[in-house]
């Protein structure tokens, strides 16, 4: 499963950057999740479950929040962002295909909560 993998990548940063603080335990976790970057968040909030569980120990009863980030794209043609989702590689302002994916792809590890 793709999104397990991803939990890993992201429970690893968190781990490293709590041990580098003297952190004990990491209640919470934001995360930050493009609209087409192909992650569904149901799977990954399975996956996080498991892996805090089973993977580590300073996140053990962790809770997983994800914020969608809306993808857009860009028309290098008449210079234009618009909504990548209903519109997909074709600007509804001029009907160019000289578009590209401006956001929407990127998983960013926004906020960390630990144990005062
Ligand atoms: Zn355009």
């Amino acid at each position: 499963m793709h999104e397990l993998g991803i939990v890993f990548q992201i429970i690893k940063q968190v781990e490293d950057v709590a041990k580098a603080n003297n952190v004990k335990s990491v209640k919470e976790v934001t995360l930050e999740i493009g609209e087409v970057s192909g992650i569904v968040p149901k799977y990954l909030t399975d996956a996080w479950g498991w892996a805090c569980e089973h993977r580590s120990t300073l996140m053990k009863e962790c809770k997983l929040n994800i914020i969608t980030l809306k993808a857009k794209s860009f028309c290098t043609n008449c210079e234009t962002a618009y909504d990548t989702l209903k519109f997909a590689k074709v600007c509804p302002n001029c009907g160019s295909n000289k578009t590209y994916l401006l956001t929407g792809k990127e998983t960013n590890l926004k906020d960390i909560k630990v144990e005062d």
